[in-house]
């Protein structure tokens, strides 16, 4: 494993460490910053690795910002220099270098953790301010315990920063109903790649608010976000369910999450595990909430196949709702989820207990030498209209024994209207999924050019309300994964899945190398590309331009343009590796 890692990491650092230009440029900088914070260039070890384990390179400093003057102070230099690169670190929870400089400066983001915190209400809703370097799960403890107030959209772990997680999209079960964190943020604070702090939200130097969020990094470095919060509940009942057939997962799947507000759970997400005993990891043991509860194997059809597949949902409660009415939603819901007979999992915990709960892994993970292992993580959204063909390739032939962790699968929403409160599901029958209309109405959208659409909503007794509104307001309002943000989506339909194969394994020999479980990611990739699949890689990697090209298809030359605004010099997150510092 050494072995490999040290040819891994080689081939990696070819080109990234200092050179002497870019050390002679370090003292003169280095007196002229005149920062608060810190700037170390011995002790980089931090900077030159993340969770993935695979990639290493050297920077020429770390540096611990104070406050965004600081982080400004470090990027104007850079500009002024002419080969130098910044990229901010949040908690270098990538896998594939993405927060790494070689040969330039990193920002160690953490140090700016406490710079913000402030409950903000504006026109009746409520923010909460926080830092680009605060972990999550220091914003939901201050959140929660100070004011009883949470974020609405979250990841499955909370050992990530806001910056990190809005240069991407941050999922998890709540993205259904609330879109990804970056659909949950009213305003940031950003220093650009010219080294200029500004504040954007969606109307003031809107360009940029939405090039940051999903931006990888490229246009600037996020030292405030104005994130939207609500009420924090107490309690929530987690469940499991289990299904032998793909078909039953995904419709049971897709009906909780087409559901409005009120009438479904308010987390659902769902994963993929073996049909074995064998397997501690990826087996039936993943599946109960609690030691105390057995798997019972006899309930498994005799016709299940060498995987199964488990429907997670999780419904809040306060503590003084009544235990009945908590056991009547529940069940009332349960019911029309057609699961294997007694194949139900459920455990009570604490709201924040239940978004800590990977925390709880990562002990056992940190325990059991896995957290420290390289981690070839692959992460995919899959439109609905694939998702049966990669189950019956991918999950039930190439994953067939597991990848040793996670293999998560669930659906997610693209536009918001299935959610309006108070409508009414097309039907309470989950073999029939259309989007919802308001009760007693229908609704409708048609284009009328010239970036124009007029909206309709037919009401009771046939009266016809119509608007018409410009194409950017039907897509704030029609959209949860607003288009205008750089994140990167399938081309078609409202579902669609992320799938997430979260490898926990123990160093080799005990298992595969890490060289062949990316050559596994790889293949998987290339059966989709070759079937030609509808999907997009999450927390994407790729080596070269023409890659990201295609990965952001007709996005790409918008992308291209606001990076030629916002970071001409190409300075920022070059970990990245979509463009080149320009000398
Ligand atoms: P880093 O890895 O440090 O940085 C990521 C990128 O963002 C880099 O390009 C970096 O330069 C840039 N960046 C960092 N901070 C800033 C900033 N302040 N401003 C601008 N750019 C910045 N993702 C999900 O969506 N859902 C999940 O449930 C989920 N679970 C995860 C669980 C684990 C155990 C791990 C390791 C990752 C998980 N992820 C999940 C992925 C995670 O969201 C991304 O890897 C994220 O980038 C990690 O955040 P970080 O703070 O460590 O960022």
């Amino acid at each position: 494993m050494i072995a490999y890692l040290e040819r891994f990491i080689h081939e990696n650092d070819s080109e990234s460490r200092p050179d002497d230009d870019e050390k002679d440029q370090l003292p003169n900088m280095r007196h002229s910053l005149d920062l608060q914070g810190t700037i170390d260039c011995v002790a980089t070890g931090l900077a030159g690795k993340d969770f993935g384990g695979m990639y290493t390179c050297e920077p020429l400093a770390l540096i611990r910002p104070a406050n965004p003057d600081d982080v400004a102070r470090v990027v104007k230099a850079a500009y002024r220099s002419p080969s130098l690169t910044v990229a901010a670190r949040g908690n270098g929870h990538s896998i594939n270098g993405q927060a790494m400089s070689g040969g330039g400066l990193v920002m160690d983001m953490r140090s700016t953790a406490g710079n913000h915190f402030e409950v903000v209400r504006i026109n009746g809703e409520t923010f909460v301010d926080v830092s680009g370097g605060a972990l999550w799960e220091d914003v939901l403890k201050r959140c929660v315990l100070e004011y009883k107030l949470a974020p609405r959209s979250w990841t499955d772990y909370l050992g990530l920063t806001v910056g990190g997680t809005l240069s991407n999209a941050g999922v998890s079960g709540q993205a259904f109903r609330f879109g990804p964190q970056t659909g949950n943020v009213a305003e940031l604070d950003v220093v650009t790649g010219k080294g200029e702090l500004m504040t954007c939200n969606e109307n003031e130097n809107s360009d940029l608010f939405f090039g940051a969020l999903g931006g990888l990094g490229q246009f600037g470095i996020v030292t405030r976000a104005r994130v939207v919060v609500q009420s924090a509940p107490d309690m929530v009942r987690w469940i499991r369910v289990v299904y032998s057939e793909f078909e039953d997962f995904t419709r049971y799947a897709e009906w909780l999450v087409t559901r409005p507000e009120g009438k479904s759970f308010d987390y659902v997400e769902g994963f993929v595990f073996v049909n074995s005993v064998d397997d501690p990891a990826n087996g039936w043991p993943t599946v109960p909430l609690d030691p105390d509860q057995g798997f019972d194997p006899s309930r498994i059809p005799p016709t299940a196949g060498p995987v199964l597949y488990c429907l997670e949902v999780a419904l809040h409660y306060r503590k003084n709702d009544h235990p009945s009415k908590v056991d009547k939603d529940v069940n009332s819901l349960l019911g029309g989820l057609g699961f294997i007979e007694d194949m139900k999992f459920q455990v009570d915990v604490s709201y924040v207990d239940f978004l800590l709960r990977v925390k709880h892994a990562e002990v056992s993970a940190r325990a059991n030498g896995t957290w420290d292992a390289p981690h070839p993580w692959l992460n995919m959204f899959v439109s609905k209209r694939d998702i049966a063909d990669f189950d019956r390739v991918v999950f039930k032939g190439m994953l067939k024994r597991g990848v040793g962790g996670p293999m998560l699968v669930y659906p997610l929403l693209r536009s918001k209207l299935m959610r309006a409160k108070g409508s009414k599901s097309s039907s309470q029958n989950p073999t029939s999924h259309a989007i919802a209309p308001p009760p007693g109405s229908s609704w409708g959208k048609v284009g009328l050019g010239r970036g124009k659409y007029a909206a309709g909503v037919v009401l009771k007794r046939g009266v016809f309300l119509a608007i018409i509104l410009s194409k950017s307001i039907v897509k704030s309002l029609w959209l949860k994964w607003d288009n205008r943000t750089s994140v990167a989506l399938p081309a078609d339909g409202e579902i669609f899945y992320l799938v997430a194969l979260l490898r926990f394994t123990v160093p080799y020999p005990k298992a595969p190398s890490a060289e062949k479980m990316v050559s596994q990611n790889k293949e998987i990739v290339q059966f989709c590309v070759n079937e030609g699949l509808d999907f997009k890689l999450y927390l994407p990697h790729y080596q070269s331009e023409e890659e990201w090209r295609r990965h952001f298809g007709s996005q790409w030359p918008r992308f291209v343009e606001r990076k030629a605004s916002f970071d001409p010099l190409a300075i920022l997150a070059p970990g990245q590796k979509i463009f080149k510092r320009v000398s």
